[in-house]
């Protein structure tokens, strides 16, 4: 059996549904959701509700502590890279990196497609 994660939502157990409700026959309570994976907020959270709880209360001081920016990023050459993919005539799957300034396309592997560390873009 796989561990179960607690949802990080701040209000997730004051949100009254059948199944938060756990515990001993005379002493339910609504309980933070358990779940062995979860699908909001990179696996954090059991709902969009639940992630929409959280940046309320967090997400300012989140930005503030991993870098707010104070201009505009501009797009280049050198970041507009992009992994998309196609289908040639014989409905195999072509996977490329497509520049979205120069239009160049280079083939990319499925494995490096799905890769989120392998880019061309400057960090
Ligand atoms: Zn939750």
């Amino acid at each position: 059996m796989s561990e179960l994660k607690l949802c990080q939502g701040p209000k997730c157990h004051q949100h009254q549904t059948k199944d938060r409700l756990k515990g001993p026959k005379d002493n339910k309570t609504y309980q933070t959701r358990r779940r062995s994976s979860m699908y909001y907020g990179s696996g954090s959270f059991c709902s969009m509700q639940c992630y929409n709880d959280w940046a309320e209360i967090f997400i300012d001081r989140a930005v503030d502590h991993f870098g707010r920016l104070t201009e505009p990023k501009h797009l280049t050459e050198d970041n507009a890279w992009q992994k998309t993919y196609d289908w040639n005539s014989n409905d195999e799957t072509l996977y490329v990196y497509r520049n979205g300034i120069t239009k160049e396309e280079r083939p990319l592997t499925k494995q490096q497609y799905h890769d989120t560390n392998y880019t061309l873009n400057e960090r």
